[in-house]
């Protein structure tokens, strides 16, 4: 690292193949601290999420964008940005590795010749990851003793080809052609011509790695009509070898239940990225749209001084995790800790809450059978609640009264503490992505984990387009809700639910929705 005061760093950073879980520990660190951002196409979206919100984006594109610059233009301009920000990061991030057909060594050059300091962060290359993703590991014992790497675009101008087909159509090896998809049918030609069965395994991978990815596979013989049948597109890696016909067996990634499907979560922004990777790592693609957010109420000094006097009752019912943080963060205000709740029961209403309190060194007293308030009502009944019992309910400001008068009808005595509203965010933009998604066809399901989520969803939708066309835009979209009163809330908006977790839970949502798709 040669990181000054004087002048900038500029750190060649590797973005891997495009699934974001195969960026390296050190590229997510530069990211999420760099103040200029330089990148282009093959970087993709998931992975630019990590990158600092407050940093300075540059696009560079590539050939046949619009806005694409030459590569000397862009080692110009990333000296000059250097040049002209002195202490500051810079992240060039790169598709795949930066030094494998990235360009890299000639950034380097450039800005080693500027007496720019640099450093580099390999990723993961397109050229092993997207097989291992299409079920092709590109050495295996019995089949492949070596792996080449190789541009399969000759660069212009050059009088003689600077690929040596003869060395390769001699290799045994796996040969991962790099850009080659438009030149399918030379490459294919001159690997024949120079020595390799015409009945070779070869596979193209498109944009491996992500939700995406598509496979096909032929031979050296057959390749390229098969291509030009499905009028297959770049970005693709070619695989030439028999490794290639491990796929049948060890395909993993396209057959993960949820490959191919698009799906909408619906959760705070907060909240959601547990679901998103729990959906992401069944080969979903996700789409964020969070229709709540959590604002906590400011409590005044009476509702604070409850915190005082926290033994008065027999039990404490919370309702969500959003509520176990809110309480703990009032009683920190209240000038209090945990021990506050020293001899109180506690009652959770289902695990994710429970997980909350356990975050917080409270292990729960009870959890009832099923994560709803009617379950709840009943369990602490059962638990002896009754005459004189006092309980307090800390849950969000508007929330359902079915467990006060439960509790109320059984003799108990129930104070409510409102601690936080779900707000509408403000969605503009995500909301217009959104229906130009659904209006392509191109959303499978939505995820509704609340009432609030769910109301909040219909509305924006229906200020976005009116009800009757987001009647038509969801007509071919799953809805997956989370329990029984969601879906009520979904079905009271006209709306037909086509899955419902059992357990009440996120992990019961994600297993519904599977299985919806099986
Ligand atoms: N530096 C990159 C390669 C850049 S060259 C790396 O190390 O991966 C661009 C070529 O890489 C594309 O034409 C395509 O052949 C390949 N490529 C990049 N990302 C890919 C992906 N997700 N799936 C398949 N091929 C990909």
């Amino acid at each position: 690292m040669q990181e000054n005061t004087t002048s900038a760093t500029v750190y060649l950073v590797g973005a891997g193949p495009g699934d974001p879980g195969l960026i390296t520990v050190r590229a997510r660190e530069l990211l999420e601290t760099a103040d200029i951002l330089v990148y282009d196409y093959l970087a993709s979206e998931p992975v630019m999420a990590y990158a600092n919100p407050g940093a300075e984006r540059i696009f560079v594109g590539k050939k046949g964008f619009a806005k694409h610059l030459t590569q000397a233009e862009i080692n110009n301009l990333l000296v000059k940005t250097a040049q002209e920000h002195p202490g500051k990061r810079i992240v060039r991030l790169k598709g795949g590795d930066p030094y494998v057909f990235g360009r890299g060594g000639e950034e380097a050059l450039a800005l080693k010749a500027a007496g720019i300091g640099f450093e580099v962060v390999p990723g993961v290359t397109a050229g092993i990851a997207a097989p291992a993703y299409a079920g092709i590991p590109v050495t295996h014992r019995t089949c492949s003793s070596s792996v080449t790497l190789v541009t399969g675009h000759e660069m212009a101008g050059k009088p003689e080809s600077a690929i040596d087909w003869d060395a390769l159509g001699k290799l045994n090896g796996t040969l991962c052609l790099y850009m080659g998809i438009h030149d399918l049918p030379h490459i294919s030609e001159q690997l024949i011509f120079h020595g390799k069965p015409a009945s070779t395994p070869v596979a193209l991978v498109r944009w491996g790695t992500t939700p995406q990815q598509e496979t096909l596979t032929g031979t050296l013989e057959t390749i390229a009509s098969l291509a030009e049948e499905a009028n297959f597109q770049a970005p693709a890696m070619i695989v030439v070898g028999e490794v290639v016909s491990l796929r049948d067996k060890l395909d993993w990634f396209e057959s993960c239940p949820l490959f191919g499907r698009t799906v909408v979560v619906t959760r705070s922004r907060a909240q959601a990225s547990s679901t998103t990777s729990q959906l992401r790592a069944l080969g979903a693609q996700v789409f964020e749209y969070p229709s709540i957010a959590i604002a906590p109420r400011v409590l005044d000094e009476g509702q604070l001084a409850i915190f005082h006097n926290l033994s008065r009752y027999d039990w404490i019912v919370l309702t969500s995790a959003n509520g176990v943080e809110c309480f703990m963060a009032d009683i920190e205000k209240a000038g209090l800790d945990s021990r506050a709740l020293a001899g109180v029961k506690i009652a959770s209403i289902g695990p994710a809450t429970a997980r909350a309190l356990k975050a917080h060194g409270l292990t729960p007293d009870l959890i009832p059978p099923r994560f709803i308030a009617e379950s709840i009502a009943s369990s602490l009944i059962e638990q002896g609640v009754g005459a004189g019992s006092r309980i307090l309910l800390a849950r969000a400001a508007a929330a359902r009264n079915a467990l006060h008068h439960l509790l109320e009808n059984a003799g108990a005595s129930v104070d409510v503490m409102p601690l936080y509203d779900t707000v509408m965010p403000s969605l503009g933009e995500a909301t217009e992505e959104l229906v130009d998604k659904l209006r392509a066809g191109a959303i499978d399901a939505v995820t509704f984990t609340s009432s609030s989520t769910a109301r909040n969803f219909v509305a924006s939708l229906d200020q976005s387009v009116g009800a009757e066309e987001r009647d038509n835009l969801l007509e071919n979209v799953k809805l997956a809700s989370i329990g029984p009163v969601t879906s009520e809330t979904l079905r009271a908006a006209g709306l037909e639910i086509a899955a419902e977790a059992d357990p009440y839970t996120i992990p019961g949502l994600i297993a519904c929705l599977t299985k919806l798709f099986a």
